[in-house]
């Protein structure tokens, strides 16, 4: 161990992943903080990390209510619609007023927006959606934030979270290692931000083998968001509202400006207009939500899924007609150019120009996030004016253990933040995160060198399992004592995808496989400590292995727990495949405890606080 020399580096506040939600925390405390250290630490570099890397075509969240586009009452009623009723409108309101401004900054920065050239309005895609140039997009916000932090940390893995030894659970900084030096850090802080984005390939991805890595949600996010808080023992929520894309097939390029802006709209492969043939069956298992305008999210996809399990595949986008506008061809070019040149690159091997060819759509493999059309992950404290007692304990975005926050997709209930919403979100907790502080609730944090010591021996440990493991080897790569993370890897998505509700059953799932997955990844957590990695990039997929395998044990514990098919099209319960207003319109939330492992859950009331609030200026 003596060869992984170890840093210190103490602090105020501790920024963990530094993508949308993690600029806009670390820029604000500084806003707040003047005087404070502010450390902001990465798993990659902050130029081009996270979901926004590659840049983006559009700000899907902005309320335009400097023209009176939008409120933040409209977004809560969207975002409550889209979520089948099940969203924190606290959470949700509070992003929704202060994401104008992160927008106007953005523009201030130097992000290239498209505008009306004789109004000055932004340019809409959608009615929340405004047309960026993006690829730009995230060495922008890392520049504000680089300007803000005392110090970035590139290349730093955190992989636990370091708890005060004078307070029960309050938390005191967090731990990870360089995986280009191998150096171990240890950052003690009063408060951490978890930024750390959202989940994918914990269920089996579409794209195995050769064309493993290619899924819609960022390859790199692996969970750690809900895998450090979970590991503390702090409350999550609706991980079982896991999403599911409809995407153009293999390389998930976006469909939302091909129907928002180019006006294009699906079909199957007879031709025919397959969505409204499912609205009976639809209506049978969900009620009125069906009748709701626009249409839920994933009781679009649950018409997809539905009509290819029906034999009359494959389901195509009609580009044909949009593309013979030479305008409107740019556009559906330049969208790809701004955020998935993939998906040209897959169009043109595979002989597709979408003028004259109709190209494939897909629903994608399940991913668990926070910020998009869906809401998994913290149970965090919401704003003093909006939040009622039950969600509300003191600080802005904390959660349940003390001087912890979260923003961006590691905050649960609150969808369709996207990357605007995330930034602000980042904002909204450091500006917390600086009060809790302020009010000397950060006093005393004993951090020992003993919890730091121990956490060196067991981040460095599958090293040392691959260094004694690979001498009984005596071909190939299958060691009798240790798994290798892609091994594991694979085990994990084949566990989640076949008993959880992933591709490989079209979503379906019951209690019986619930319980049988939970069994399974048991015995895959124990065979974890026998990981081994040959390098310190394998130690990192190591690690994002164990964050992978928690957050799924989270993620199959929601789903057993919540007896209905909330969202048909994210997945279904066979066993309750309707949706149960009566006894689950609620939201659920869980907790680990740290010490036996054992997760419990219950249900928390969900209280529609944007229309109760209109009911009673009314009367
Ligand atoms: C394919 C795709 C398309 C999208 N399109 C749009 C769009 O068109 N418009 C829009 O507004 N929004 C879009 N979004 C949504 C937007 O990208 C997200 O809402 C936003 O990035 C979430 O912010 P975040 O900070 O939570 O996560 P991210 O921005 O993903 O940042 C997480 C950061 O944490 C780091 N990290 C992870 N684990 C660790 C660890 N253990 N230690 C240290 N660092 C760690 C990661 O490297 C990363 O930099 C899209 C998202 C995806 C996936």
């Amino acid at each position: 161990m003596a060869k992984h020399k170890t840093h210190f580096e103490d602090c105020d506040v501790l920024v963990v992943g530094g993508g949308m939600a993690g600029t806009g925390a670390a820029f604000e405390a500084r806003h707040w903080g003047r005087d404070l250290k502010i450390i902001c630490v990465e798993k990659a570099n902050i130029d081009r990390s996270g979901a926004v890397a590659q840049g983006l075509y559009a700000i899907n969240c902005y309320m335009g209510m400097q023209w009176g586009e939008n409120q933040p009452e409209d977004h809560v009623r969207y975002a409550r619609n889209d979520l089948m009723g099940m969203v924190r409108e606290d959470l949700g309101y509070d992003m929704a007023r202060h994401v104008d401004s992160t927008v106007h900054m953005f523009d201030e920065w130097g992000l290239p927006m498209m505008k009306n050239e004789k109004t000055g309005r932004y340019l809409r895609e959608g009615k929340w959606q405004i047309m960026i140039h993006g690829e730009s997009y995230k060495p922008i916000v890392a520049e504000a934030a680089k300007k803000s932090a005392d110090k970035i940390y590139n290349r730093i893995m955190i992989t636990h979270l370091l708890m005060d030894e004078s307070k029960e659970n309050r938390v005191g900084g967090a731990v990870g290692f360089n995986m280009r030096t191998g150096d171990y850090y240890v950052f003690r802080a009063k408060t951490v931000i978890v930024a750390a984005g959202g989940a994918s390939h914990i269920f089996k991805p579409r794209a195995v083998g050769e064309g493993m890595g290619r899924t819609w949600y960022a390859p790199w996010s692996n969970g750690s968001a809900y895998a450090l808080p979970i590991a503390v023992g702090a409350k999550m929520t609706q991980m079982e509202n896991r999403i599911v894309l409809c995407r153009f097939k293999d390389g998930y390029g976006p469909v939302g400006a091909y129907f928002l802006h180019l006006k294009t709209y699906t079909q199957n492969a007879n031709g025919e207009n397959y969505e409204k043939k499912w609205y009976d069956q639809t209506k049978e298992l969900v009620g009125e939500y069906i009748d709701h305008h626009p249409t839920p999210t994933c009781l679009r996809n649950h018409a997809f899924i539905q009509e290819t399990i029906a034999g009359r595949g494959p389901i195509h986008m009609v580009t044909k007609e949009a593309f013979q506008d030479p305008h409107l061809e740019t556009v559906g070019w330049e969208n790809f150019l701004g955020m998935t040149v993939g998906q040209a690159v897959v169009w043109a091997s595979q002989n597709i120009d979408p003028k004259y060819t109709n190209p494939e759509l897909t629903t994608s493999e399940p991913y668990v996030m926070g910020s998009h059309a869906t809401c998994s992950g913290a149970w965090v404290s919401g704003p003093e004016d909006l939040s009622p007692p039950e969600y509300f304990w003191g600080y802005n975005r904390m959660l349940t253990v003390e001087g912890l926050f979260g923003a961006g997709d590691t905050v649960g209930g609150s969808a369709h933040k996207f990357s605007s919403g995330s930034f602000t979100e980042g904002r909204l907790a450091a500006k917390a995160a600086v009060k809790y502080i302020e009010d000397k609730k950060a006093e005393n944090i004993n951090v020992t060198d003993k919890q730091c010591e121990n956490f060196k021996e067991v981040i460095y440990k599958p090293l040392e399992n691959y260094t004694v493991g690979r001498n009984e080897i005596t071909g190939g790569t299958v060691s009798p004592s240790y798994i290798s993370p892609i091994q594991g890897l694979q085990r994990l998505q084949r566990i989640m995808d076949e008993y959880v509700g992933g591709i490989a059953t079209n979503y379906m799932t019951n209690e019986n496989m619930l319980n049988r997955a939970l069994e399974l990844l048991k015995w895959l957590e124990e065979d974890l400590e026998k990981i081994g990695a040959e390098d310190y990039h394998q130690l990192m997929r190591a690690w994002e292995l164990k964050h992978r395998a928690l957050t799924s044990q989270c993620v199959t514990e929601h789903t057993l727990f919540r007896k209905e098919t909330r969202w048909p099209g994210y997945y279904y319960r066979g066993d309750h495949m309707k949706l149960d207003d009566e006894n689950w319109h609620c939201l659920t939330v869980s907790r680990r405890d740290p010490k036996t492992g054992k997760f419990t859950l219950e249900k928390v009331p969900v209280y529609h606080i944007v229309d109760e609030k209109e009911k009673k200026k009314a009367s």
